[in-house]
Formats: C-alpha cells, sequence, structure tokens
C-alpha cells in the first residue's frame, strides 16, 4: 500500500514542486515586465514634459523632375562631397522609395509629395486629362479667372483642381497665416501644386521672348520688387550660353556614347551631340525655352532660389517659413537624350554643384542646424525603349492612333454607334454616358464587352473597369497602383495599363507615366534640423514624406492624407 501511495505521490511533489517553480518564475517576470512597462511610461512622461515646439526658420523641399534613384548611384564617385553626397552621408537617404500609383507623372508627382497622398484623393490625376463635366480636355492649373504677371501671357493659372491641402497649407493654418510659403520652378504646375491653395506665390520661368520669371493674379497683383529686379538683371538671357560638357566628356564612363540613335536633335543642329550652341540656336528658334533643356535652367532656378530668400527674408522670422523648389530642366533633358546619355551625365554633374552651392548659401543665410530639407522627385523614367531593344531587352512603343481606331471599330460594332467614345487619353478611356443612355445601352456590360475587347491588342497587358476599380480592393502590385490612380469622380471608364517597357512617346528620348518600377523609383533624402543620420532599405511609398514633415513640423498632415510617419528619420 505504502509502495503504491509512494509511487503515485511522489511524481505529483515532484510536480508541485515543479509548478511552484513555474509560479514563482511567472511572478518573478511579470514583477520585472511592470518595472519595464513603468520605465517606459516615465521616460515617455518626461518627453512630453519637456515638449518644445523647435521648429526650423526655413523649410526646404526640392524635387528634381524625373531623377532616377540610380543617379545617385551612378554618380556617385563624380560628384562633390558637398552635393548629393553631403545630403546622402550626413542625412537620411531612404534607398527604397516609390511611387504607389499610376500615371507617374509631373503635376500627379507634384501634388503626391505635399498631400501625402495618390490622385484617388487629391484628384490630380495627371498633367492633362478629359474634363467629363466640361466635356474638353484641360491642363491641370489652367484657369482663366486668374490673370498673368509679369508679362502678357503665361500665367492664368491656378491650383483649383488640387482637392486637398498640402504642407505648406496646413503650415500656414498652424501658424495662423504668419510663416511665408514660396513655390519656384521652370513649370508652372511644379511651382504651383506643391505650395497649394494658401502660398503666399508661386513663380514659373516662361521662355519664349520673355525670358522671365511670371505668376499669377491668383497669388498677388504685381511681381514683388526682387522678382523684377531678378528679370531685368538679364540673367536668364545670360544663361542662354554654349552647353560643353563640365568635365573631359572622355571621362564620362557612366553613359553611352555621345553620338548614338536615341536622342532628339535640336532645330538647327546636325548631331545631338557636344556642344549644343544654344546662342546659334537661338537664332534658329527665337525662344528663351530652350533654357528648359539645358542644365542653365538649373542653375537659373537655384539663383532664383536665393534671390527669393533674400527678397522675402525667408527664414528671418519667429516662424517657420517654407520654400518649395523643382528643378525641370533634369525632365527636358531626359524626354530630348535619354536618361543614359552624356547630356543627362552632365546635367547631374552639374546639379551636384548647384545644390553644393545652395547649401552653403542656406548655412551662411539662414544657419546650419536653422534648416530642414528633403530632396526626392516627381517620378523617374525608363531608358530609351530602343536603346533596350539594342541590348536585347524586350521594350516597345504603344500605337495611340491604331489603338483609338480600334476602341471605335469595337464601339461600332457591337453597340453601333462610335460615340459613346468620349474621350481616349493618359491610357483611359472615357464613354458618354448621355449617349449610352440615349441608346438604352446597359452602361456596366458596354465597359465590360470593351475591356475584354481591348486586351487583345498590342501593349494592352490589362484592361480595367470602372466598376472594378470601386467595387474590389487591390492591397498589392500594379492593380493596386492603378486603384490608387483612380478617381472615382474624375476617372474613365476603362483603364488601361500597358505591358512592362511599352511607351506612347516618340521613338528616341526617355518618358514615365508608368506603374513599373523604372518610373516608381526616385530619391527620397532628408537633411537638417530634426532629421537623423542614416538609411533604410525598407521600401517606402512617397506618401509618406508629407506626414513625416508634418509631425517634424508639429503641425496637422494634409487633410486627406494617407501616408504614414517615415519613423526612422526623425529624431
Ligand atoms: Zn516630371
Ligand atoms: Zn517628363
Amino acid at each position: 500500500m505504502w509502495n503504491k501511495i509512494d509511487k503515485k505521490t511522489v511524481p505529483l511533489i515532484l510536480k508541485f514542486k515543479r509548478m511552484k517553480k513555474i509560479i514563482l518564475y511567472t511572478l518573478l517576470l511579470s514583477f520585472f515586465a511592470q518595472c519595464k512597462t513603468q520605465k517606459t511610461i516615465s521616460t515617455v512622461e518626461k518627453k512630453v514634459q519637456n515638449y518644445t515646439i523647435d521648429r526650423p526658420k526655413l523649410m526646404v523641399g526640392i524635387v528634381v523632375d524625373q531623377m532616377r534613384y540610380d543617379f545617385l548611384i551612378r554618380f556617385y564617385n563624380k560628384y562633390g562631397n558637398g552635393g548629393f553626397k553631403r545630403l546622402m552621408n550626413e542625412g537620411f537617404n531612404c534607398e527604397n522609395t516609390h511611387y504607389n500609383y499610376m500615371p507617374t507623372h509631373t503635376a500627379v508627382g507634384h501634388a503626391s509629395i505635399y498631400t501625402g497622398t495618390t490622385p484617388s484623393m487629391h484628384g490630380i490625376i495627371s498633367n492633362n486629362w478629359y474634363d467629363k463635366y466640361q466635356k474638353k480636355s484641360i491642363y491641370c492649373v489652367d484657369n482663366s479667372n486668374y490673370k498673368t504677371i509679369g508679362a502678357k501671357k503665361g500665367g492664368e493659372k491656378s491650383p483649383y483642381r488640387l482637392q486637398v491641402t498640402t504642407m505648406p497649407d496646413q503650415l500656414k493654418l498652424a501658424q495662423i497665416n504668419t510663416g511665408k510659403v514660396i513655390g519656384i520652378s521652370i513649370k508652372d504646375r511644379a511651382a504651383m501644386l506643391p505650395v497649394g491653395h494658401s502660398a503666399d506665390a508661386a513663380y514659373w520661368f516662361r521662355g519664349k521672348k520673355d525670358a522671365k520669371f511670371i505668376s499669377s493674379t491668383y497669388y498677388r497683383k504685381e511681381l514683388p520688387k526682387w522678382v523684377n529686379d531678378f528679370n531685368t538683371s538679364g540673367k536668364a538671357k545670360d544663361y542662354l550660353k554654349t552647353w560643353t560638357t563640365l568635365y573631359d566628356i572622355n571621362t564620362y564612363t557612366e553613359s553611352i556614347a555621345d553620338d548614338n540613335a536615341f536622342e532628339i536633335k535640336f532645330k538647327g543642329e546636325k548631331t545631338p551631340t557636344f556642344p549644343h550652341e544654344f546662342p546659334k540656336l537661338m537664332q534658329e528658334n527665337k525662344n528663351y525655352d530652350l533654357l528648359k533643356t539645358s542644365p542653365f535652367g538649373n542653375s537659373l532656378l537655384i539663383d532664383f532660389a536665393k534671390a527669393a530668400i533674400k527678397g522675402e527674408q525667408l527664414g528671418k522670422r519667429k516662424v517657420t517659413d517654407f520654400l518649395a523648389i523643382s528643378f525641370s530642366s533634369t525632365d527636358y533633358i531626359g524626354h530630348r537624350y535619354g536618361t543614359d546619355s552624356k547630356e543627362i551625365e552632365d546635367t547631374y554633374l552639374r546639379l551636384d554643384k548647384d545644390i553644393e552651392q545652395f547649401l552653403k548659401f542656406l548655412d551662411i543665410e539662414i544657419g546650419k542646424d536653422n534648416y530642414t530639407l528633403f530632396l526626392t522627385a516627381d517620378h523617374a523614367a525608363i531608358p530609351v525603349p530602343n536603346y533596350l531593344k539594342s541590348k536585347k531587352i524586350k521594350a516597345g512603343y504603344f500605337e495611340m492612333e491604331k489603338f483609338k481606331k480600334q476602341v471605335k471599330h469595337i464601339a461600332k460594332e457591337h453597340f453601333l454607334s462610335e460615340e459613346i467614345i468620349a474621350d481616349i487619353s493618359n491610357f483611359q478611356i472615357f464613354l458618354d454616358k448621355e449617349k449610352i443612355k440615349s441608346l438604352n445601352l446597359n452602361y456596366e456590360k458596354v465597359t465590360d464587352i470593351i475591356a475584354n475587347e481591348i486586351i487583345t491588342f498590342k501593349g494592352v497587358y490589362k484592361a480595367v473597369t470602372a466598376i472594378t476599380l470601386q467595387k474590389t480592393n487591390f492591397t498589392e502590385g500594379i492593380l493596386h497602383s492603378l486603384q490608387n490612380g483612380y478617381n472615382q469622380k474624375i476617372s474613365g471608364d476603362i483603364l488601361i495599363v500597358p505591358t512592362p517597357a511599352t511607351v506612347y512617346y516618340k521613338d528616341k528620348g526617355s518618358t514615365h507615366g508608368s506603374g513599373y518600377s523604372y518610373d516608381t523609383h526616385v530619391p527620397l533624402l532628408f537633411y537638417g534640423k530634426g532629421i537623423k543620420k542614416g538609411t533604410t532599405k525598407r521600401f517606402v511609398p512617397i506618401i509618406d514624406i508629407a506626414p513625416t514633415i508634418s509631425n517634424l513640423l508639429k503641425i496637422e498632415s494634409p487633410n486627406a492624407c494617407t501616408g504614414k510617419i517615415i519613423l526612422e528619420v526623425l529624431k
């Protein structure tokens, strides 16, 4: 009997002892955990107690139009220490930043960077699009309610098509309209959309016969003295000089041969090669817009940025001012010569020098610890498709005119009416809904049939109806990008995703617009007050810039922001 009890009791006692150990261990663990929690709480409390609203004196946003991320790497060894390298090494580099929508065009990119959301919310669905309410094609910032200031034409513009607020708008609201907000660029849309609705001014370059920075009566009645002074200084005209390479062209080993079949010549040039003699070309073209397609367009903008800082006394007040700069010449040059040209290499080496000089200016004028800056691009670009083809890489050109005919043919065949097709643009088909109604057709069926029929067209990778985008939630991949670019009130009825590396463009030069990585991968560098030193390889969507900067500036994010704070960047 004892034996029996003993045999059963011993393991029970052992079990009890083990349980006691576990209980004790658990108690200890929870005790430590509690201590840790208390410690975390007390650190948070301490931080809150020390909370100070210490904003930078000047916030500078820089967009480099059409800059691919790999330009930071490809030309790295040729950059000086004070330009891109300074931002990369002393600031924070988000190496894997992408646009998360299509189409990747200039107006859309600038709007998305500064609103922290995609076209589905901010309403800038392209540069130009078919306005289905006005039944005509429009340009994103055209507005005949306003007049040009500084020239006869070119300033009848406003940002009214932008449906939401931008970071600078929120800064204005947070500081009860006391900080100054200025946007500058060669392109009107790139000057206006970043700064949003409540900006003090946006200025952009008008070439033609003027060679001036101009604006719109949307902002003010006339140009301020500093802009007039800049315009009469003759700087713009002086920059129209012969473009030779900054260094010996034979050292430009990061680009293809200067004389190649993938570049567009200027009217008056025999070959698309250096030197580009702008004074001579001016005689032929009689248009200062030539300056836009030279690296001197960037230098001119740097000079204008400095004049803006001095003229508006930016960074000199108790509050924070915002200067949004967008370099456009990089885009014009990419479109003409392609991403792998000697011209692009030279443009970036020169821009590096311009940025170095500008940072030095900020150090002196604003003070090293008084400004914060970010640099990104509004989209990247594809290498010239014909160049890719010459390297046996699959690429192609979308035959838009043929496609338009085909769509009309489908409409005629199935619905006995070509008129149901109102417009085809930006890889979207807009239908005439009234016509569809008058013909007693079913809208959903019409879109389904057209989408099913056009999928066989060369270069069409996907054809998706607007109804599909309204009823389905795509969380990743190219259809997620398409959905982010789709605005139910503004966009078309059938949306097309072209095949990778298929563009609708001339057979020479680079372009952009797709949702593929060659168009979506852009640089994102943060630098200055409140910014940590470091890098991340994590995927960062472009819409994360606005909430990050808003947090740094201790202001509310733009009112329709869908991005998240990039935690690693902020101190
Ligand atoms: Zn652009
Ligand atoms: Zn472009």
